[in-house]
C-alpha cells in the first residue's frame, strides 16, 4: 500500500498541557500501521535548549535515547513502544537546534546578505524538518506533534511552518488535529466546551483550521455536546473525537479505533481504509489485563516521587509483566531515605529490586545499601546504568574490602576508582550530547544470565553516561565472585556485570528498557520478572 507522496498529520494541543498529545499520536499511528501504511511520528518542541538532554527530570521527565546517540523527549518512546520502529535524529527537532542552524547558515553567508527573520528563515527551517522524514520514501504518513499548547508565544513559528504547510499541500495531503479538553464541572453537572471554542479560535487567528478535535474527558461527550463543538468549531461531526480516560494507555488505539479516528483520518487524506490487524495489540493487552501472579518490585531512584523520570522502566516492567501474565506493583524507594538502618524495612517483603540510572552524588549511598542487602539476602536485582556502576562499587566496598571504592564522578580524588572516566571523555569540557550515546555492540558470554535471556552471541543496546567499569579491577572482581558477562568487542568496556553465585543478580551499563516494545518486550526485564516471580514463589 505505498503512497507516491507522503500525508502529513499534525497534531496540536489546546486548552491544558499533559493531554497527552503523545500517546494520541501514537495510538493513532499505530491503527494506521495496522492497515499497512508505513507511519513515523516526528516531535517539535518550543524550547531552546538544543535538546532535553541538559534538562534534569524535573523540568522535562525522562530523556529518551535513539539507536543513532539522539536525547530526545519522551515522547518518543511511546512512539517505539507503540510502533516497533526505531526513532532517529530526525524524529525530534527543538526551536535551539532550529536557531543554531539557521544562525549558522547565516554565518556561512547562506542567505546572501538578506535579514534573518522568523519568517520565513525559521519557519522554512521548520518545514524543512518536518518534510526531511517524507522526503526519506519510507513513510506513507508522517504525524508531526507539536509541543506545547497553542497561544503560546513559543509555538508561535511552528503553528505559521503548519499553516504554510496546509495550504501548500492541500487538503488531502495534509490535516490538523486539535487535541482539547472538555472540563467537567461538578458543581454545575456539565462538560464545558467553551475553553475548546477559544482553543480552537487562538489556532484560527494564526490561519489554521483543524480538521478533526479530539477532546479528552473524563465522561462521556454526548451527541448535544458534539454537535455543539462541530457547529462552534467549524469541524463535521464525525471529526469531533472523543477521548475518555483509559486505565492504560494501552487501550488508546482501541479507544480511538472505537471514534472512528482512523475512518476519519484516512477519509480526508484520501486513502483507502482496512480493518486493522490489532491482533497481537489485543493478545499483549488481554495478557496485561488478567495477570495470573503479582510480584512487587522495588523502584531504588531519586527522580522516584515524579511519574515520567523512569517513564521507559514502567513501561518496559509493563510489557515484561504482560509476556510473564504477571502483575507487577512498582514500589517507590527514594534512594535519600535509605541508611543502613532502615534499608531492611524497606525493602522487606519485595521480589525484586531494580535500581535506577542516574547522575550525581545525591542519594547513592542509599543506592549501595539497597544493593548491599539484595545481593545478601539473594533477592534478584537489576542495575541500570549508574545502578550498575553502584553495584561495582558496592561488591568492592563489601567484598574486595576496598572500603573508599567510588565513581570518580562522585569522588574525583578516590583511590580506587572502580568507575572511572574514560581517556576521550576526560578532555570534554561541553555538556550537551557529548556523553557515549546510542547503540553500542556487546558480546555475551555464555553461560550467563544476559545469554539465557537473550539468547544471542551478541547484542547492540543503547548507552547514555559518561563514566566505565574500570578494567584494573577486573580480575580482582571476577576471582571474589562478580563476573563481566557482557563486553563491548569494540572497546573492552565491560557492558554487564553478574554474580553467578546469587539467584538473579545482573548489572548492565547500558539503558534496555528504552528498547523494550508491546510487540518485543526486553529480554532481560522478561527474565527479571521471571526470576522475581520465582523467588516469590520460593518463599
Ligand atoms: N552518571 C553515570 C555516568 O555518567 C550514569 C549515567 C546513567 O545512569 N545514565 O556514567
Amino acid at each position: 500500500m505505498t503512497q507516491t507522496t507522503t500525508k502529513y498529520i499534525f497534531v496540536t494541543g489546546g486548552v491544558s498541557s499533559s493531554l497527552g498529545k503523545g500517546i494520541i499520536a501514537a495510538s493513532l499511528a499505530k491503527l494506521l500501521q495496522a492497515q499497512g501504511y508505513r507511519v513515523t511520528i516526528q516531535k517539535l518542541d518550543p524550547y531552546i535548549n538544543i535538546d532535553p538532554g541538559t534538562l534534569n527530570p524535573y523540568e522535562h521527565g525522562e530523556c529518551y535515547v535513539t539507536d543513532d546517540g539522539a536525547e530526545t523527549d519522551l515522547d518518543l518512546g511511546h512512539y517505539e513502544r507503540f510502533l516497533n520502529v526505531p526513532t532517529s535524529q530526525a524524529n525530534n527537532v527543538t526551536t535551539g537546534r532550529i536557531y543554531q542552524s539557521v544562525i549558522d547558515k547565516e554565518r556561512r553567508g547562506v542567505f546572501l546578505g538578506k535579514t534573518v527573520q522568523v519568517i520565513p528563515h525559521i519557519t522554512d527551517e521548520i518545514k524543512e524538518r518536518i518534510k526531511l522524514l517524507g522526503l526519506s520514501g519510507e513513510y506513507d504518513i508522517v504525524i508531526t506533534e507539536i509541543g506545547g499548547t497553542v497561544g503560546d508565544i513559543e509555538s508561535l513559528p511552528y503553528v505559521e511552518a503548519v499553516r504554510q504547510l496546509k495550504w501548500e499541500m492541500g487538503n488531502d495531503n495534509a490535516l490538523a488535529i486539535h487535541l482539547t479538553l472538555i472540563p467537567y464541572l461538578s458543581a454545575a453537572g456539565e462538560l464545558k466546551t467553551k475553553p475548546t471554542q477559544h482553543s480552537v479560535k487562538t489556532l484560527m487567528e494564526s490561519g489554521v483550521q483543524a480538521d478533526i478535535l479530539v477532546c479528552r474527558t473524563e465522561h462521556e461527550l454526548g451527541q448535544s455536546i458534539r454537535t455543539k463543538l462541530a457547529r462552534f468549531c467549524n469541524v463535521k461531526e464525525e471529526c469531533v473525537i472523543q477521548s475518555i480516560d483509559a486505565s492504560t494507555i494501552y487501550d488508546v488505539p482501541n479507544l480511538m479505533l472505537e471514534e472512528q479516528l482512523d475512518r476519519v483520518v484516512l477519509k480526508q487524506l484520501n486513502l483507502e481504509r482496512h480493518q486493522p490487524d490489532l491482533t497481537s495489540w489485543n493478545t499483549f493487552l488481554h495478557k496485561h489485563k488478567n495477570p495470573t501472579h503479582e510480584v512487587t518490585i522495588g523502584l531504588v531512584g531519586k527522580y522516584v516521587e515524579l511519574q515520567d523520570s523512569y517513564k521507559s522502566i514502567l513501561e518496559a516492567f509493563t510489557h515484561a509483566g504482560a509476556a510473564n501474565e504477571v502483575k507487577v506493583v512498582v514500589k517507590s524507594i527514594h534512594s535519600e531515605h535509605l541508611t543502613p538502618e532502615n534499608t531492611s524495612k524497606l525493602l522487606s517483603g519485595l521480589n525484586g529490586v531494580l535500581v535506577a540510572p542516574g547522575f550525581g552524588e545525591r542519594g547513592i549511598e542509599g543506592k549501595i545499601e539497597a544493593i548491599r542487602y539484595v545481593r545478601e539476602n539473594n533477592i534478584p536485582f537489576f542495575g541500570i546504568c549508574l545502578g550498575m556502576q553502584m553495584a561495582v562499587i558496592e561488591f568492592a566496598r563489601t567484598v574486595l574490602g576496598l572500603s573508599d571504592a567510588n565513581s570518580s564522578e562522585m569522588n574525583a580524588s578516590t583511590k580506587n576508582p572502580v568507575i572511572d572516566l574514560m581517556e576521550d571523555q576526560k578532555q570534554i569540557e561541553h555538556m550537551g550530547g557529548t556523553m557515549r550515546l546510542g547503540a553500542w555492540r556487546c558480546a555475551l558470554s555464555s553461560p550467563s544470565i544476559a545469554n539465557d535471556a537473550y539468547q544471542k552471541e551478541s547484542i547492540e543496546e543503547r548507552h547514555r553516561h559518561r563514566y566505565e567499569y574500570n578494567n584494573l579491577y577486573k580480575t580482582q572482581l571476577e576471582e571474589k565472585g562478580m563476573i563481566a558477562t557482557g563486553i563491548n568487542p569494540d572497546t573492552g568496556l565491560v557492558e554487564i556485570i553478574e554474580i553467578p553465585n546469587h539467584p538473579w543478580f545482573l548489572g548492565v551499563q547500558y539503558h534496555p528498557e528504552y528498547k523494550s516494545t508491546v510487540a518485543n518486550p526486553h529480554p532481560l526485564f522478561k527474565a527479571f520478572i521471571e526470576a522475581a516471580l520465582k523467588q516469590k514463589t520460593s518463599i
